[in-house]
This record gives C-alpha cells, structure tokens and sequence, in this order.
C-alpha cells in the first residue's frame, strides 16, 4: 500500500493559513494591502469585539473592484492578478502577489465579500459568502464601486489557534499597530479605524508624512522631528526622525520603515540608524524613525518571507553606510535645532487635524538635569525615608568610587568589594516597592496631576493594566483625545510618574504574557530601574555609605532585582593568590 498522497485543497490552504494569517492584525493587513493595490483613495477599518475576542472585521475600499468571476477566483489558492512569470518577481510593484491571503483568510472565518468593478455599466455588484473556504452563496446586490470584506468568526474552524489569540485588548494593539503602519506607509490614502462603531484614528491622504504622524501621534509628536532627505551612496532617504535632546525611549516601538514602499523591518537598518546618531544618542535608547528608503530593485529581494515583512540586499554594508550617513548628515545640518518640522506640519487646518491638548510637565521641570550632585542626594533620599533606620548587618567602609560607577569598600573581614551604584540603588528601589504595593498605602496623589500623551496602542492596553498599576501605587485617568491624567504615583518617588517611566512600564507590561502578579513585578521593576542613581554619576563618600547602609538593609542585597550581582568580593586570600603569595 502506498504511504504517500497529494494533499487536498482544503488541507493546503489550513496550512498556508496558518503562515499567513496569524491574528486579526494579519487579516487587517492583507486585506487593507488588497485595498491599496486596487487603487483605492480611502479604506475604511472597522473591528469589533467582545469579551470573548475580535468578533467582527471589516474593510471597505474604493478601489477599482472585480467583476463576479474574477471575485471567485480571487479566492483560490495562488491566484493573483499581480504577477504570471517568474521573471515578474525581479519587478514587484505591488504590495501582494503570492495570491494567498484571500484563500488563507477564507479557510479559517466566515467571509462576506462583495466587489463592483469601477466604471462597470451594470448597476449590481458580486457578493459571495464563504464559510471555511467553501463557497456558500453567490449572490448580485446594489453596492458602490469598490470592494467590501467582513471577516466574522476567525479561526471559528481552527481551536486550536482560536486558544494562541491574546486578550483582546493585545489583539487590538496589534491591530493598531498595524493600520498605523500602513497608514503611514501610504500616505496617499485616506484611513479610518472605528473600534465598537466609533472612530478612532483617521488620516487624510495629503500625501505629507508630517500630517499622517500628526493623525497618529498627536501633533505635538510632530515637533520633536526634523527631516532628512537625500541621497547617500545606494540609498535614497525621505523622512523624519527625531531630534537630538527629545524625548528617546527604551524601545524601538517607534521604526517605521519603508523600502520601495514596502515596509519593513530590520535590526539592521535599525541599528544604521543609531549608528548615524553616533554620541547624540543615550546609551540604551531609541528615537523614532519614519523612512523612506529607495535604493535599485536590484539590490534588495523581498521575497523572503511569507508576510514579506524582513529584506535582503545584496550590498548590506554598503546599505548601512549609505542610510547611517544619511541620518548623520540630518542631525549634523543647522536646521536640526531651528524648529523646522514645525512649520511643514500644518498643511490641515486644526479643526480637522484636532488640537493637542498642550503638554506640560511639572514633575520633568523639577528633573531637569539639575546641579548633578542635587539630583544623586535626592535619588538617595528617595529610599532612605523608607529603610529600616537600623541595619544589623554590617555596613563595608567606603574607600572610593572609581568610573563614576563602581563603590570600591571594604566588608568586616576586610576583603575587598566592588559595588554596582545603579544595580545596588535598584535592589533597594524594588524591595521598597513590593513592601508597598502590599500594602494599602501604595501611591502617593499628586497635587498637581501629570498629563501624558498616550499612542492608541498605550491608549487600547491601558485600561487593563489599571488594576495592576493601582497596586503598584498608580492612578491614571483618561483626560482628553489621547491624554491620561497621572494622578497618583508609588509613594517612594514622585519622579516615577514622569511620561517617560509611564510610556516604559507599559511597554514592559505588554512585553510577554503572564499573571497579573508577573505583570505587576515587572511593573516594579521597571519602575525601580528608571527612579535611582544612574551608572557614570560621581558620588560623594557620604553619598556612597548612604547607599551601602540601605543596601545592607535589604533582604538580598547581593543580587538586583534582575538577578544581577550588586557586588562582587575580592577576598584577601584571592588577592593572595593574585600575587603569588602563597
Ligand atoms: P494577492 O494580493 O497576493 O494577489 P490575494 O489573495 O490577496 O492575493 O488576492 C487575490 C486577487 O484578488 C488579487 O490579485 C486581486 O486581483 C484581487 N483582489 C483582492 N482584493 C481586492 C480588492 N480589495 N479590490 C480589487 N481586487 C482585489
Ligand atoms: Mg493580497
């Protein structure tokens, strides 16, 4: 008897679902890319959900349609209308061409999908229903030019991936995302998200990246940019990156990056990014980054992946150098601190564009890199009001601090210890923390409340981390459009209510899965991370006995709360040994 047999269709096309439609987001992307590769001016995005999940997804174009068989083709496997050769696949103009994602999408979720060809003569337009691939009606009802898709029950048939999808909250920050990304990868066309009927987010195809960031971001986000445009070596660069002295942050949540208008992600193109900001650059932090990249065809293949997300070039190094210089060459020009993004930012007027709530910051004016031993004195204070005022331990001499960063002491048995600053402050940080957040009394109210300006992602995830933040000590409440209200902050400091920590500690909350007992300790930890003495910090001997005497009042003071090590001990027989003396 033979073992092996061709597959069938349906089972191929569950297999190539599970490559191609990964989550709502996945369905989100294909089908808005099917949009903009019809020619469409506008796109419509509307989700809904319940507790249980996504239920419902919709796109709407008005692009150019299909007629009604066309429209059933379209959802076979490998059927496109983009390519028919190979040698069609060195000159893709289109977002999609695997002829995929509607045979994909169909086999796993009940779909409704109606299309009119633009300029067809005939009044009807082609609706089918298709329900796990198979074809259920074929109907001609009265709808405009363009093609409509409603997605109903994904992965109705497929459990088991119904199981892998994350709370719904997750599921719509990626969903978010997503449509950000495209957004702002297609500038031209107008955008609107409506989540649960209301609209969320909407851009207006002016075709200007300042506009369709300020539609996504706020226009405050705007100001913190400045262009850069230009060629350099292979590479070709149009876009906005942010100014030196803005705020970074700790993740590279803000890339966007497009090359022939395909967006992409790569560490590498990353990584030439910062590395064109060189020294202008924190230690540890990202800025934001919207490029265009356009180099020859030739030099870069996407066809690598099935979401066709990642790229290969054919010269990397000298793509790197190329898109490094580029960014150097912005951050190096005059313009860089005159404020121009400023002024190119307002082609819409501010009615429709929506005013930003103005940000101002209280707690950031009382951070601003004060005299620096001011700023160490009150990071120390910060924990001491809350150690025990005695510490049975014994507390090492303080001999020296050497790199800005390193105790040097000496223990009771005289060995010798070398003590992180930044891991050691950390420990005692997060120990005050958890003591805390136990406790009834964790927060502290602010008096004068702190306004942040929060993504719509932030803004998707945040009400279900409220519970765990109020055990850590925090209060936060919607204000404006995308403006939350800190009002209350962990007791052990008032800095951490700074945007800043927030923007962190919800990044570092949604980073993994976990109960919330593990999202609470990573909020802590974090927390912890951002409130206390920095590494290169010149410490003064009094400075670093106080710290050493708190650390040695801590449950574990030789390990941070990452599970580092605080200190490390040269005993006097190691140095013994180091010498040759035994
Ligand atoms: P691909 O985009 O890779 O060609 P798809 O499965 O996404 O594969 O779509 C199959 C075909 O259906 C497309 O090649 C296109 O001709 C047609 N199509 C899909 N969506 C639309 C749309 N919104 N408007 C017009 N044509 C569409
Ligand atoms: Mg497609």
């Amino acid at each position: 008897m033979n073992r092996i047999h061709v597959l069938d269709e349906e089972t191929i096309s569950h297999i190539a679902a599970g490559e191609v439609v990964e989550r709502a987001a996945s369905v989100v992307k294909e089908l808005v890319e099917n949009a903009v590769d019809a020619d469409a001016r506008s796109i419509r995005i509307e989700v809904s959900a319940d507790t249980t999940g996504i239920t419902r997804i919709a796109v709407t174009d008005d692009g150019f349609g299909m007629n009604s068989d066309d429209a059933l083709l379209a959802f076979r496997q490998h059927a496109t209308s983009k390519i028919s050769r190979p040698e069609d696949l060195d000159g893709i103009t289109t977002l999609g061409f695997r002829g995929e994602a509607l045979a994909s999408i169909a086999a796993v979720s009940k779909v409704t999908f109606t299309t009119k060809e633009r300029g067809s003569s005939s009044p009807e337009a082609a609706r089918l229903v298709i329900h796990g691939g198979e074809v259920i009606t074929r109907s001609a009802v009265g709808a405009p030019e363009g093609t409509s898709v409603i997605i109903d029950g994904l992965f109705y048939n497929t459990p088991a991936r119904r199981k892998f999808q994350k709370s719904v909250a997750t599921e719509l920050a990626h969903v978010y995302d997503m449509v950000e990304r495209l957004a702002l990868s297609n500038r031209n066309v107008s955008f609107v998200l409506m989540y649960q009927g209301k609209e969320r987010f909407r851009t207006f195809g002016t075709g200007s990246y300042p506009d369709v960031i300020a539609g996504v971001f706020g226009t405050g986000f705007t100001r913190e940019l400045t262009p850069v445009s230009g060629t350099y070596g292979l590479v070709s660069v149009d876009g906005w990156i942010t100014k030196p002295g803005s705020e970074m942050k700790t993740t590279q949540t803000r890339f966007y990056l497009s090359i022939n208008s395909r967006q992409v992600t790569s560490r590498q193109l990353q990584w030439a990014i910062r590395e064109g900001y060189g020294t202008l650059l924190p230690k540890g932090m990202y800025p934001a980054a919207f490029l265009d990249i356009t180099l020859d065809p030739r030099e870069v293949d996407v066809n690598v992946h099935p979401t066709k997300k990642e790229v290969r070039f054919s010269r990397e190094r000298d793509v790197m150098r190329s898109l490094q210089d580029a960014v150097y060459h912005a951050l190096h020009e005059e313009r860089v601190f005159s404020g121009s993004a400023e002024e190119k930012i307002m082609t819409l007027p501010a009615e429709i564009v929506g005013e930003s709530v103005p940000v101002y910051s209280p707690v950031r004016v009382r951070n601003l890199p004060a005299a620096p031993f001011k700023q160490t004195e009150k990071q120390l204070r910060r924990t001491e009001s809350d150690a025990p005022a005695e510490t049975t331990s014994f507390v090492p001499e303080v001999l020296g601090q050497i790199g800005d960063t390193y105790i040097i002491a000496k223990n009771e048995t005289g060995d010798l210890i070398v003590v992180d600053q930044h891991a050691a402050h950390e420990r005692i940080m997060y120990d005050q923390l958890v003591a805390r957040s136990a406790s009834a009394d964790s927060g502290q109210e602010l008096i004068v409340p702190i306004p942040i300006t929060l993504s719509k992602k932030e803004i998707a995830v945040l009400p279900d981390l409220l519970d765990v933040l109020a055990r850590a000590g925090y209060v936060l409440e919607p204000f404006g459009k995308d403006v939350w209200m800190v009002r209350s902050v962990p007791v052990v400091s008032s800095t951490l209510g700074d945007p800043e920590v927030i923007h962190a500690i919800i990044s570092e909350a949604l980073d993994g899965v976990g109960n919330t007992d593990e999202v609470l300790d990573r909020v802590l930890k974090t927390a912890a991370c951002r409130a206390v003495v920095k590494g290169n910090t010149p410490l003064n001997p009094e400075e670093m006995q106080r710290l050493l005497r708190q650390l040695m009042a801590t449950k574990s003071p030789y390990t941070c709360p990452h599970g580092r090590p605080t200190t490390i001990v040269l005993s006097k027989s190691r140095l013994a040994g180091m010498f040759l003396r035994t």
